[in-house]
């Protein structure tokens, strides 16, 4: 595992996993064999070498994802695929209409595509959220139109844990002729997920999510008439022209084996950060006043996300070091505003400027979770008694 100094207490797993020490091996011997020193793309002996290796990985990684190796497309993380996914697929299909549907509780890196399409002419139907995070099929079924191309909602919410059932909502696009992607950055390798079974047409993931290294993620593409992007990237022939440049061989090894690590351990792994979820809600839940925000049957155990409501999001932050948590959406840490996820969900200004993202992964011990509940009751106590002194005295 990549170390964390030794006196943080790491619980931002949905932010960026550490990397596990199978991976580090695997990309360490990718360096340092035949082919470190070369490009995939060479024709020579060390060339071909490195191409078999970035082979392999799409093999493990296919495996995990019960798709083809040819379906898999490298990028250099979800970032680049759900541009490439939205805007590829978008413009592919714009003789067809100009129509997309998303949701305002997609990442950034959805959102803000969908808002440059915007700008191009395309047209964008935002579809809100119950208070539990979970998209509505019925609002889905009436949002789509008959020139409707494209509806992306993501697996898992990075900020709150909410599944979305991709299952219904790919087949309600596959019987309106209308491609679905999904962000799977948060469940590749936390939840199973079958792509040979799951109308999906495009699906986004990281490899620094699921303990490979950051800058390697990939799309699938479903083999489906219909289905294809324009590249965002103009270049060589790599990746059959979806996406040109020279492939980072020790990264794609790296979420090779990062895919393989995860297939085997993954019903351990689910069962063990349930664990420390529900031990940290049971620590925690006492505190008056405290929301759990998302749903709790339709959720990622690997996050808990709650709110205090009455203190303030950054003071809580600074109570909380050496514990490295995220506050709001990790993705707006440097600008003040209230995770703009939580506000979809109906939760108030103060409420969503106060949430705490807890997120654990398979290698959390007990004891950094005892430590997290211990340290978050404190703050909440001492936050709470400076802003109200006469009431923290008269207890
Ligand atoms: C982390 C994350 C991304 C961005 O992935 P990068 O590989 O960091 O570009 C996109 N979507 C979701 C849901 C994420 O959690």
């Amino acid at each position: 595992m990549r170390q964390h100094a030794q006196d943080l207490v790491y619980l931002d797993y949905a932010a960026s996993t550490p990397v596990d020490a199978r991976v580090l091996d695997c990309m360490n011997d990718v360096h340092c064999g035949p082919a470190g020193a070369a490009n995939a793309s060479s024709t020579h002996a060390a060339g071909r070498y490195a191409g078999r290796i970035a082979e392999t990985a799409r093999e493990q990684l296919a495996a995990l994802l019960g798709a083809k190796p040819s379906n898999l497309i490298w990028t250099s993380g979800a970032t680049e695929s759900d541009n490439l996914a939205i805007a590829g697929a978008a413009r592919f299909r714009s003789h067809r209409g100009r129509h997309l549907i998303s949701m305002p509780t997609e990442h950034k890196a959805v959102c803000d595509v969908m808002e440059a399409l915007q700008r191009e002419g395309f047209d964008v139907t935002w579809l809100t959220p119950e208070p539990d995070g979970r998209l509505d099929l019925d609002q889905l079924a009436a949002a789509i139109r008959p020139d409707t191309q494209l509806v992306s909602v993501m697996h898992v919410n990075n900020e709150t844990g909410v599944v979305q059932d991709i299952e219904a909502i790919g087949s309600l696009c596959r019987e309106r002729d209308v491609l679905y992607h999904c962000d799977a950055a948060q469940s590749l390798g936390k939840l199973p997920i079958d792509l040979a079974h799951l109308p999906v047409d495009l699906m986004s993931i990281t490899g620094h999510k699921v303990y490979g290294p950051q800058g390697i993620g990939a799309l699938y593409i479903a083999e489906r008439d219909g289905c294809d992007v324009y590249p965002l990237l103009h270049g060589g022939g790599q990746e059959r022209k979806i996406r040109p440049g020279t492939l980072a061989v020790h990264l794609i090894a790296g979420l090779g084996k990062a895919a393989e690590v995860a297939t085997g351990c993954m019903r351990e792994s689910l069962a063990h950060v349930t664990a420390l979820r529900d031990l940290l809600w049971q620590r925690i839940c006492a505190l008056p006043g405290l929301v759990r925000n998302g749903s709790d049957r339709f959720v990622y155990p690997g996050i808990l996300n709650v709110s205090a409501g009455d203190v303030d999001g950054e003071s809580l932050m600074l109570e909380l070091e050496p514990l490295c948590v995220a506050s709001g959406s990790a993705c707006n840490s440097k600008s003040r505003e209230a995770s703009y996820v939580l506000r979809a969900l109906g939760r108030s200004d103060l409420q969503a400027q106060s949430a705490v993202r807890f997120s654990f992964g398979r290698d959390t011990p007990v004891a950094d979770v005892e430590f997290a509940a211990k340290r978050y009751i404190s703050a909440v106590e001492r936050l709470r008694s400076i802003a109200s002194p006469m009431r923290s005295s008269a207890r």
